[in-house]
């Protein structure tokens, strides 16, 4: 059994019979990582507070236990999620990411940028104050990193170039925006002119007018969008819809 040392973020944990606990990883090196703690719900010591969702921590592990599962021997803390866990708002933008980067990775596949862009996520909700468009621009990065980017750019049919303003045709099934031909014959929602090119600045970090209506159409178009093609359903997301949106 090989010892393994590697930097993670934790994204989920739970009891597992009466003294262990099971937890994912999502590691530097490794990508996703199922890990059994033995003893950590009895010892106090061991791993004290280290394994709590969004903690950013060292850990050591030997591969091979069980199941594919590895088997934790060491983790200490690196930055706490203090500040996460104590606001509502905060835990459910977390989650909502951490539950992203759970859904849409294969265990073990190594995905170091994506890595990044959870650090720079978790530390940047710790530390301000998040608006939906902050919400947004994470999403795209980690969706293009994941390759599941909603076209925005050229009609995802035909192909063709289009201005902004003529961006209002949206496919949800196509995955992208639809110029005005292909949009006779190919179902689409229509949005609000202003509202596509708009999610395109927030995904290029600029700041677009948001107001209530773009709120709307932009969350109707990434849950349409988000709900057809990666299948599955998000717990966090209806959550952080209460919360936020
Ligand atoms: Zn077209």
């Amino acid at each position: 059994m090989a010892l393994h040392k590697d930097e993670a973020f934790v994204l989920f944990k739970r009891a597992y019979g009466e003294s262990d606990k099971i937890i994912r990883l999502f590691t530097r090196a490794s990508g996703k990582v199922a890990a059994i703690a033995k003893g950590a719900s009895k010892s106090q010591k061991r791993f004290m507070n280290t394994l709590e969702p969004f903690n950013h921590i060292n850990v050591e592990y030997f591969e091979k236990y069980g199941k594919g599962m590895v088997r934790l021997e060491n983790a200490d803390i690196i930055e706490t999620n203090s500040g996460i866990e104590r606001s509502l708002k905060k835990a459910c933008i977390a989650s909502f990411f951490t539950e992203l980067v759970d859904r849409l990775t294969k265990e073990k596949e190594p995905h170091e940028s994506l890595f990044s862009a959870l650090k720079e996520l978790l530390y940047a909700v710790k530390n301000h104050d998040f608006i939906y468009s902050d919400i947004l621009y994470y999403q795209f990065l980690m969706l293009d990193m994941l390759g599941y980017m909603p076209n925005f750019d050229s009609c995802v049919y035909c192909g063709s170039a289009m201005p902004d303003d003529k961006k209002v045709h949206f496919s949800k099934e196509r995955g992208g925006v639809l110029c005005a031909s292909c949009s006779k014959s190919i179902p689409h929602t229509i949005y609000r002119e202003g509202v596509i090119p708009g999610l395109m600045l927030i995904r290029n970090q600029e700041k677009p007018l948001i107001n209530m209506i773009f709120e709307r159409q932009a969350q109707d178009i990434m849950e349409g969008f988000m709900s057809f093609h990666l299948d599955v359903e998000f717990r966090s997301y209806r959550i952080l819809k209460s919360v936020i949106l």
